[in-house]
């Protein structure tokens, strides 16, 4: 487990400045949703977390230590996204031990670790099926399987329900926070979705052009937002 602390980062792509000094702080173990119209820099927020993309100006700390410099792999983080691509090919058990077989782990521990995150995720009886016999939730649950089975410290989500139909979208919805419960990890999660936010968070920061708007609980944001921006994006009629 670990705390993030992402003090005045700044992301320009040459010319153009996108991020202008973001500052957030995340508990260890919190579960913290950042909202925020599309292009307000969620998704470049949490690939400079996991160190897809290149920090132009400030730090972020991972459990104390600054990460600028440190690749995406000696991070300890897994990210789930949107678009979660498994491997048509691949059964589920091995969709699910890819990451730790590209780390050239055993073969024993590799299967202990596929067996222990198919338990978590409900999917022991599945692991022989290869991903077009699945059900949408069921590959989700995979693209999660994934993620867990390297025992991150962080786990990044880019609105990894927007795929998916409205009822599978509730149903996911508990099973993540029952997996943060579960493992008690730190996680950070995009979503466009107000009660998704509402629902799910500890915290929730409301992005706005490469700024952070309001940064709170949900009921905090919903009974004190600061201005007509935040009221819109949690709901209480400002
Ligand atoms: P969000 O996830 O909130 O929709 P993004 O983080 O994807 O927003 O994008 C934030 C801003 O950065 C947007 O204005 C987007 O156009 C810009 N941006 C993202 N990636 C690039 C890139 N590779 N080159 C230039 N601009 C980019
Ligand atoms: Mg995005």
């Amino acid at each position: 487990m670990a705390d993030v602390k992402i003090e005045k980062v700044f992301k320009r792509y040459s010319n153009l400045e996108v991020m202008h000094g973001v500052g957030v702080d995340i508990d260890d173990g919190e579960f913290v949703v950042l909202v925020g119209p599309s292009g307000c820099g969620k998704s470049t927020l949490l690939r400079m977390i996991a160190g897809l993309e290149e920090i132009s100006e400030g730090t972020i700390r991972i459990g104390g230590r600054i990460v600028n410099d440190v690749p995406p792999k000696d991070r300890d983080i897994a990210m789930v996204f949107q678009s979660y691509a498994l491997y048509p090919h691949k059964t589920v058990f091995d969709n699910i031990g890819f990451p730790l077989k590209m780390a050239k782990r055993p073969q024993a521990e590799i299967k202990e670790k596929v067996h222990k995150a198919a338990d978590i995720l409900d999917l022991s009886k599945l692991l022989d099926r290869y991903p077009k016999q699945l059900s949408g939730g069921q590959r989700q649950r995979v693209a999660m399987g994934r993620a867990i089975v390297r025992d991150p410290q962080v786990f990044l989500f880019d609105e990894p329900l927007s795929n998916l139909d409205a009822k599978l979208r509730v149903t996911m919805r508990v099973e993540i926070k029952e997996l943060h419960q579960r493992l008690k990890t730190t996680i950070v999660y995009v979503t466009h979705d107000q009660i998704e936010a509402m629902t799910m968070a500890d915290k929730i920061v409301v992005m706005r052009d490469g700024r952070v708007e309001q940064i709170g609980a949900p009921l905090d944001l919903y009974d004190h937002p600061r201005n007509v921006f935040v009221a819109g994006f949690i709901g209480s009629p400002a």
